[in-house]
């Protein structure tokens, strides 16, 4: 929130009665008359939260947002299913669409424009576009600029039929490729494609490297199209943010679905003549005809290192609390920023939506007058594998947590996810992660069927891993129950009172 008082853009008539007048009358004069501008760079989740924000909250700030591409407010996280086909067009993405944000909601959103310089003394900003350079001064400025997918440097990596997947364009790509691909392999049904091994039909073998929840997803979405798909990763186990038990529910799920996934598998080169042809591993080299790379995304902060914005330990941008950067009334949120953890206050980078858009709409709120902090991150995430889900919050690693200073124990416990009775019930498979000493609850990891309710359940563990209640205090937590949605004691009721009972 810009609380200094800077004289330029003040009105004529303002000026004359400045300079009759008292030093603090001015300062208060310039508040009465002047507009403020909110400059916004970046037109996803956190930007346009926070824009939307501060116009709804005080409609009398100028907010103008630059956008270096064509879509704004668009969910990639949906992006796996629009490859896959369930969603049919990439308009179907964007909840807001960008002449909403002009004509509703009176935004100056400027869609192709690069924001290519920040002088935070003059308190500009320089935005390119294919007319030009425009010089934006603001009054509150917002780095919203996101993260890219991070490729591995490994011989091969930048052939035709290598993709990523960060953007609507790279989601545009796979998804022709993912259609020609499906007209060539009917066209040669029913041999199919050359190295295809184990599906009767077959669009061709794929690679994917990375066991994240985007190779994960796009495992699915691929499978769901024909393709026989090979998954490689590096460590010992999928998913690793996730429990160890989680990681081995969604691997054996995996292989039950006919993915072949390669474990302790360090790719080193994607080899091909004039485009991709295998993945080469440590020990082995598997005919694909495409790869998609998903090792993780970095934060995008050349324009804010360049303007002088400093960098934290994770190597996104610093924030405080309240998301204001090293430099007054500039601000960063989203998957460029680094956010505090709930449990230690330390610094991490964990690049989700909800982050994004929390983030977002508190800086619309400071901007707007109202100083808002947007709280802390839990590192709760949620994916589905095919017939899958899963969910995990809060610390699981015991290094991680002897590091912020805990004596960790972990239970995992397997229970019905509804009255054994009720028709049509599956397993949930519940982890806890406490502090033996004192009980409180660091984390915890869920899986089960699609729709038996790993995620939903997670809910209530992010509460007690956010209030740090103990154990006991989660056992104790009146829970909704009925037998179509869960057992008497919820399954990570009975975590609790396990894990609570071998402390
Ligand atoms: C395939 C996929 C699946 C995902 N699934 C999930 C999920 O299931 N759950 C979840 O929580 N998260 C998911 N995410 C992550 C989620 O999409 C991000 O956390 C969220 O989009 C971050 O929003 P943001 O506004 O910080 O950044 P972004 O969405 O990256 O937006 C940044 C914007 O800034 C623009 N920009 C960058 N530099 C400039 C510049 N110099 N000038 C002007 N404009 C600029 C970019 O073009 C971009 O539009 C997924 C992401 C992907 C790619």
């Amino acid at each position: 929130m810009s609380l200094g008082c800077n004289f330029e853009g003040l009105s004529t008539v303002a000026l004359a009665l400045a300079s009759h007048t008292h030093g603090s009358f001015i300062c208060w004069l310039y508040d009465i008359v002047s507009v403020s501008t909110f400059v916004v760079v970046g037109g996803d989740a956190a930007g346009m939260s926070a824009a939307s924000k501060a116009k709804r909250d005080d409609p009398e700030i100028d907010v103008v947002v630059f956008e270096k591409g064509q879509w704004v407010s668009y969910g990639a996280c949906g992006l796996p299913y629009y490859i896959k086909g369930e969603i049919q067009s990439l308009d179907d993405l964007v909840s807001v669409t960008p002449e909403e944000f002009r004509q509703e909601r009176d935004i100056d959103l400027r869609t192709g424009h690069e924001v290519v310089d920040i002088d935070p003394d003059e308190r500009v900003v320089t935005a390119r576009s294919e007319d030009g350079d425009v010089v934006q001064p603001y009054d509150d400025l917002l780095v919203a600029t996101g993260a890219e997918a991070v490729t591995p440097p490994i011989d091969g990596i930048d052939s035709p039929g290598v993709f990523t997947l960060g953007s609507m364009s790279d989601g545009t790509e796979l998804r022709e490729y993912v259609g020609r691909a499906r007209a060539e392999g009917d066209l040669q049904q029913p041999d199919s494609g050359p190295a295809c091994q184990f599906l009767e039909t077959c669009s061709g073998p794929v690679g994917i490297v990375g066991g994240g929840y985007i190779g994960v997803e796009m495992a699915e979405a691929l499978a769901a199209n024909e393709f026989e798909v090979h998954l490689f990763q590096r460590g010992d186990r999928i998913l690793k943010q996730f429990s160890e038990a989680t990681s081995e529910a969604v691997l054996d799920h995996l292989v039950e679905q006919d993915v072949a996934v390669y474990l302790g598998a360090e790719v080193e080169a994607l080899a091909g003549e004039d485009r991709v042809e295998a993945v080469v591993t440590d020990d082995e080299r598997v005919p694909v005809d495409m790869v998609l790379v998903g090792t993780g995304v970095r934060p995008r902060t050349d324009l804010a290192e360049a303007a002088g914005i400093r960098l934290g330990e994770t190597g996104a941008i610093e924030t405080d609390a309240s998301r204001e950067t090293n430099l007054d009334d500039v601000y960063a949120a989203g998957d460029c920023a680094e956010a505090e953890h709930v449990i230690t206050g330390d610094p991490v980078y964990v690049p989700l939506a909800l982050t994004a858009n929390r983030h977002g709409r508190a800086i619309g709120k400071t901007v707007a007058g109202e100083p808002t902090e947007g709280g802390g991150v839990a590192g709760t995430a949620a994916v589905k594998a095919f017939e899958m889900e899963a969910a995990r919050t809060g610390i699981l690693d015991h290094d991680r947590a002897r590091a912020a200073g805990f004596d960790p124990m972990t239970e995992t416990i397997d229970a019905k996810s509804r009255a054994g009775y009720y028709p049509d019930g599956g397993t949930v498979r519940v982890t806890l992660t406490i502090d033996r000493p004192s009980g409180r609850v660091l984390g915890g990891s869920l899986a089960s069927e699609y729709g038996e309710g790993a995620v939903h359940r997670s809910h209530a563990l992010v509460g007690a891993v956010t209030e740090g209640l103990s154990v006991d205090e989660l056992a104790d937590y009146d829970l909704a129950y009925a037998p179509p949605f869960n057992t008497t004691w919820d399954p990570v009721l009975t975590a609790a009172k396990v894990i609570g009972g071998r402390r």
